[in-house]
């Protein structure tokens, strides 16, 4: 074989090499030319988009893509003009006969190995989900303003008129008392919620740990929801083993975990239902269960139950953010510890939350 026939061998070898590559990469690329006629368009490219390769080639590239900077911005027109790359741009494309499809994309031009201008190339990511997760964390975080907002102008309005109760017979300040009390204590849990949210998100959920006495923290939940459990009809009951063990834990945020699951379980359940927390130990660990025979979760929520901002189909008409249970996960997994969900639909829910005794080393 001549030097110059193995070269072209190796050049296609490499060249098909790369064409793999391209195919491979969960990414849709689709390089043009300097008339913007499509000259590639890789099997991502063909999923997201829904034409064939076929359809595509040669074809120019705002009539297959449509995006939403063609007919202004064109981003291949301004890499070709400017032989500068764009990075991380989002636009929109739009599906053969469908919707636009939010993509994040990079442009690029293309040269040859003498660096004459060649064609350009763009590579771009489906972000539909990442959108879809935006607009639901704005929207909880408006609905959040918009609750705080409602119960802040009660607490407001009943105060001031409070300051004129001269006026009014004696039974009305105490029902409104009542009120403004109610009414701080959902906004307090709301914004406690939300902060614990936050620190999670910004990695600074620094737990403080220290001898935590169990049942006595469990006794005094018991204790506060026991009362709101029977004004609801449920019968809401705390069985644990004479004296659990002294754990090494953070008590307040530990408090969180159970408020967050007992009150899920009183919401989630029935008249006339019955929500229990049971206690028990093994070597190293305390294992805590509150069951509920309320509506359940559907198998196909379970896996999703603990994400941020998941709300089950069925929680739609009670209130909430679907942040409690990632709150939950993540204190217990700060305490090294870990919490199973098992659910049947029209049956009920188990959380078993799992704690270590004693903290392992190296954990803060
Ligand atoms: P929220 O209760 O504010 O919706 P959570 O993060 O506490 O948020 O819970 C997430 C979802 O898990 C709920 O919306 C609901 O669908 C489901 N869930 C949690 N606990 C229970 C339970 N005890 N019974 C039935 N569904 C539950």
């Amino acid at each position: 074989m001549s030097t110059d026939s193995a070269t072209e061998t190796q050049r296609k070898s490499d060249l098909s090499f790369c064409y793999f590559v391209i195919d491979s990469l969960p990414l849709a690329i689709v390089a043009v030319d300097p008339d913007l006629r499509i000259t590639r368009f890789n099997a991502w490219a063909q999923e997201i988009t829904g034409h064939s390769e076929k359809q595509a080639i040669g074809r120019y590239c705002g009539d297959v893509l449509q995006g939403g900077m063609c007919s202004r911005d064109c981003p291949l027109r301004t890499v070709i003009s400017r032989q500068e790359p764009i990075i991380r741009i989002e636009t929109t494309i739009r599906r053969r006969g469908g919707n636009a499809i939010p993509v994040e994309m990079n442009t690029a031009g293309l040269f040859d190995q003498s660096g004459n201008l060649i064609g350009a190339v763009e590579a771009f990511q489906d972000i539909s989900k990442k959108k879809a997760q935006e607009r639901e964390k704005s929207n909880l975080i408006s609905m959040f303003a918009h609750d705080m907002n409602s119960s802040l102008t009660g607490i407001h309005g009943l105060g001031l008129r409070l300051l004129k109760t001269e006026d009014l017979n004696q039974e009305k300040p105490r029902k409104f008392i009542e009120v403004l009390t109610k009414e701080a204590s959902k906004l307090e849990f709301l914004v406690k919620d939300f902060l614990e949210f936050s620190r999670l998100q910004t990695g600074k959920l620094n737990l403080t740990f220290d001898a935590t006495f169990l049942d006595k923290e469990l006794y005094e939940l018991f204790s506060i929801y026991e009362p709101k459990a029977a004004a609801m009809g449920i019968l809401l009951t705390l069985e644990s083993a004479a004296s659990l063990p002294v754990i090494e834990a953070d008590a307040n945020r530990l408090r969180r975990v159970f408020a967050n699951l007992l009150s899920n379980a009183l919401k989630f359940s029935r008249q006339g239902g019955k929500v229990a927390i049971t206690v028990e130990e093994s070597d190293g660990e305390v294992m805590v269960t509150v069951r509920d025979d309320g509506i359940g979760i559907d198998p196909e929520e379970l896996p999703y139950i603990f994400d941020i901002f998941h709300r089950g189909r069925d929680a739609e008409k009670k209130e909430g953010y679907g942040v409690g249970l990632a709150i939950v996960k993540a204190i217990v997994e700060g305490h090294g510890g870990r919490v199973l969900v098992a659910s049947e639909p029209g049956k009920g829910s188990t959380f078993t939350v799992f704690l270590p005794k004693i903290r392992k080393l190296g954990e803060e």
